[in-house]
């Protein structure tokens, strides 16, 4: 399970890395090899889905404390397109403490979130809640690069 620890760490963008060079070095499908199991197995935890504005207002409207920053896996390939994640709660606390995220108030993050439409919203949990609301980027995405090669990853 990703732990508020490891997105602080760095850790959660280590592990995204080392996933997204197996993902892009191919093109052929993973269902039902060793390795496909193995990053299903990863992603389970995070139990990614896709969402609207209206679910994510939703949760946003929730939170006890809102953050924002800029997507986690931008790390990866600083070239790639600039999309922001909300961060929620815990994580959103984690995320400020470590200077990754700034606190937002609640229409801000909305606004953060509405300003790259083409770019699907993707939820996750972290150590069993759903904290992280992104706009997701198909470059860097290791749900999307998943998909790409026929591993069901997102809920719908
Ligand atoms: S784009 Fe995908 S891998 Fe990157 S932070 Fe967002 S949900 Fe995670």
């Amino acid at each position: 399970m990703a732990s508020l620890e490891d997105y602080v760490s760095g850790k959660a963008v280590a592990d995204a890395k080392k996933a997204l060079a197996i993902l892009q070095s191919g093109t052929e499908d993973l269902r039902g090899t060793p390795i496909g199991g193995k990053l299903t197995t990863a992603l389970a935890s995070f139990s990614p889905r896709l969402v609207d504005m209206a679910a994510a207002g939703e949760m946003i409207e929730k939170a006890h404390t809102v953050a924002v920053g800029v997507r986690m896996c931008k790390e990866i390939d600083p070239e790639s397109t600039h999309t922001e994640a909300v961060f929620l709660d815990d994580l959103a606390e984690a995320m400020i403490a470590a200077g990754k995220a700034n606190p937002a108030a609640k229409p801000d993050a909305m606004a953060a979130l509405r300003k790259y439409p083409e770019n699907r919203l993707v939820v996750s949990k972290i150590e069993g809640k759903y904290q992280e609301i992104c706009r997701s980027c198909r470059e860097t995405c290791v749900g999307w690069h998943m998909e790409r090669r026929g591993l069901k990853c997102f809920n719908r």
